[in-house]
């Protein structure tokens, strides 16, 4: 099979993405995924991180020493670099501490597992709803805490009865924890469902196909989530909107405190919090920002800056669809360095990137709007969705793009609130999950345009 970026070179890393409103794969070669960021940064450890670490002629496999909590030896890992049990770390701690050194190029956990901070006040908006002109490119920010338990294999070596109770132990750790949280065996949604909860933010493209005994907390206002059983035990994810990624931060630190507390999470005080993913292991933890940067894009300067920001330890991807485009100029950028510096640091590195980006968008879009060329794209495509009876995903994010850029700058008026629930809820899957069946494309982009007139121009679904 091809690499579907370059066309030329075999592919040999699938990633999980949603592509049209179904869970499908994206298929990359190395070279590509590691210019697409993709290395470290998903599923399935993609690249074979230890090299053989024992030699074939011990052919007696019995006598070779195994992990006693999983089962593997040495071998079973140097092989497919994939570890069955965080423990394995410690078993074979000898072997593999020069890899991961060399892997993260630093090699000891400089975070605090207790990150004692305190919840923020609940504010009941849906992430997108909370900003304003002043976050400017800002879309919104997203942190992840990975968490697994000592003594425990990895979900991808569980049955569906292991997984559950995996899932039931972990949902009743977190139970007191000051969020209310509605319970979801992610086997019992259809395709569908699951796939609209990755579209709207809620989930990780790859847990929306983790089936039957993978579990989700998700919290009333939807901007706190658990993932049960996704590659680690536990992945907690919390969003907020604008420019406060604090609050997702804060928000998501509680309940690693809550889980940490509890004495059984595998934490190794040099290699910090043990993840199934080698390339996570330290934090185990994601920070990103949602940005949306149409002038940038438009200047054609971002390849340039995503290779210098790489070279810093971050990754700028897009943030909808297969990730191989930047579909409506909406960019996702991640940390990857997770050895050597502490949760807080990692969180206000990429707040200070963040920013710097974000101005850096401000005055390009304050020149690209005095362009004529420009501001006919906003107003066409204002026209488009007042009046097209019919519009695709991938049309109304292309669309979106302008109307925001035109919104944030002057050039029509329109509330960002407004702007981001249309650009996060009406991918395929959410149209379906609206419509509460899955209905054909035609239907679909129909109550799409409906739903925008409405919201946008105050007209009347039917
Ligand atoms: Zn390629
Ligand atoms: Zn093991």
């Amino acid at each position: 099979m091809l690499c579907q970026n370059c066309q030329k070179r075999d592919a040999s890393i699938h990633l999980k993405r949603i592509v049209g409103g179904e869970a499908g794969e994206t298929h990359l070669c190395p070279a590509c995924a590691a210019a697409l960021g993709y290395i470290g940064l998903f599923a399935g450890v993609p690249f074979p991180v230890f090299p053989s670490l024992t030699t074939r002629l011990q052919s007696d496999a019995a006598r070779l020493p195994r992990c006693e909590t999983c089962g593997l030896t040495l071998e079973d890992i140097s092989g497919t670099s994939a570890l069955g049990c965080p423990d394995c770390y410690l078993t074979f701690r000898e072997k593999l501490g020069p890899y991961l050194s060399r892997l993260h190029g630093r090699d000891v956990y400089r975070g605090e597992p207790i990150l004692g901070l305190s919840a923020p006040e609940p504010d009941a908006r849906r992430w997108y709803e909370q900003t304003d002109k002043t976050a400017g490119a800002v879309f919104g920010s997203e942190v992840t805490f990975g968490v697994n338990f000592a003594g425990t294999p990895f979900p991808v070596r569980m049955n569906v009865a292991e997984k559950r109770r995996l899932a039931e132990a972990a949902a009743s750790l977190l139970e007191d924890a000051g969020e209310t949280f509605r319970r979801v065996d992610m086997g019992s949604l259809y395709p569908y469902e699951a796939v609209s909860l990755a579209e709207r933010f809620i989930v990780t493209p790859e847990f929306a196909a983790a089936g039957a005994g993978a579990g989700l907390l998700v919290s009333e206002d939807k901007n706190l989530s658990v993932m049960l059983c996704d590659e680690d035990h536990v992945r907690i994810r919390a969003v907020s909107g604008g420019a406060a990624p604090k609050t997702a931060f804060a928000r998501a630190a509680v309940l690693r405190d809550k889980l940490y507390a509890d004495g059984r999470v595998a934490f190794d005080k040099k290699l910090g919090f043990l993840s199934r993913n080698p390339m996570r292991l330290g934090t185990n933890m994601t920070v990103s920002s949602l940005l949306h940067l149409p002038a940038l894009t438009g200047s054609g300067s971002l390849p340039a800056t995503a290779s210098a920001l790489r070279k810093m330890g971050f990754v700028l991807q897009g943030a909808f669809g297969d990730g191989l485009s930047a579909a409506g100029d909406m960019y996702r950028l991640t940390n990857t360095l997770t050895m050597g510096l502490s949760e807080k640091e990692a969180a206000s590195n990429l707040e200070a990137v963040t920013r710097q980006l974000a101005t850096k968008e401000r005055a390009a879009a304050e020149k690209y709007v005095e362009d004529i060329g420009v501001r006919d794209r906003v107003q066409r495509s204002v026209a488009l969705l007042s009046s097209a009876e019919l519009l695709t995903s991938a049309e109304l994010t292309g669309l979106l793009s302008w109307v925001r850029l035109g919104a944030l700058y002057g050039l029509c008026d329109f509330d960002l609130k407004v702007l981001g629930d249309l650009a996060v809820n009406l991918f395929p899957a959410g149209v379906n999950t609206l419509a509460g069946q899955k209905i054909p494309s035609v239907r679909r982009d129909a109550l799409r345009a409906q739903i925008v007139k409405a919201k946008l121009f105050g007209e009347k679904t039917e």
